[in-house]
């Protein structure tokens, strides 16, 4: 079986992003970016599986600027065979990806594409889900647990009342959560072999994909800055000073 791993080049988790002085968006110019966290958990699903004898191939792709390479190169680094980028300079949004992805998958036919929850840029939390509707193919998201089954792929969810396990015949989609493994450090080694995997450059036309935006942004703005919090005494202060401020 081939897992397919879309993975996106994102600002890293730790930076604090800043608005742009017009408003326009996100300011990038000389952010540190890194792969999308969830997404580090799908290539480190998709490793295990493959060491577990579940897969025999581990296919990543970026949809994204040149500098998206290096983001595929983490992932053949740690452990993904080959790699391919869908080289556009253009903001890309989740339907014109999972259209995108679904030209790849019926060029590649995986048993399974992992994909992340969600992207940590724009928090969509769609992909996934629109690429199973295009394919017409089974969905599980959130996966804690993934567990493959002969034919099928049992994946536990993480949904609002705790755990729900579902079983999807392959081939399937699936989405990771936080809790479903800790991904591992390339090592320096790894990092210099993956510099001699396969990485396939294409572009959106060669699937015959139109990416130009169906949104426009009007506004990107700082969230507004918290007020200062206050020390009471006891209780009865603190319930004097809700009434004060007619909470309570
Ligand atoms: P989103 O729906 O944008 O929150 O993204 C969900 C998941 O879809 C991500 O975690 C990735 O696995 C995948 N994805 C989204 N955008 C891209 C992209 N430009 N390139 C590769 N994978 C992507």
């Amino acid at each position: 079986m081939k897992i397919l791993v879309p993975v996106k080049r994102v600002i890293d988790y730790n930076v604090k992003p800043r608005v742009k002085a017009d408003g326009s968006g996100v300011d990038l110019a000389n952010v540190k970016m890194s792969m999308n966290p969830f997404d580090e958990i799908a290539v480190e699903e998709a490793i295990r599986l493959k060491e577990a004898g579940s897969a025999e191939e581990i296919v990543a792709v970026s949809i994204g600027p040149a500098k998206a390479q290096e983001t595929l190169r983490t992932a053949l680094a740690m452990g993904a065979d080959r790699a391919i980028l869908v080289q556009t300079d253009d903001e890309v949004e989740p339907l014109a990806v999972a259209k995108i992805l679904k030209a790849i998958v019926d060029e590649e036919t995986p048993g399974l594409v992992i994909l992340g929850k969600q992207a940590i840029d724009d928090d969509s939390n769609q992909t996934g889900q629109m690429l199973a509707a295009l394919l017409g193919r089974p969905q599980g998201t959130f996966a804690s647990k993934v567990v493959i089954e002969g034919d099928s792929v049992s994946v536990t969810r993480e949904v609002d009342g705790g755990l729900e396990t579902v079983k999807l015949a392959m081939p399937a989609i699936v989405t990771t959560d936080l809790r479903l493994n800790e991904p591992r450090y390339a090592s320096l080694p790894n990092i210099m072999k993956a510099k001699k995997k396969p990485l396939d450059n294409k572009t959106p036309a060669d699937y015959g994909v139109e990416t130009a935006p169906r949104l426009k942004t009007l506004k990107v703005s700082e969230p507004p800055v918290r007020q200062a919090g206050i020390k009471v005494e006891d209780v009865d202060a603190l319930v004097a000073k809700l009434k004060e401020m007619g909470v309570a």
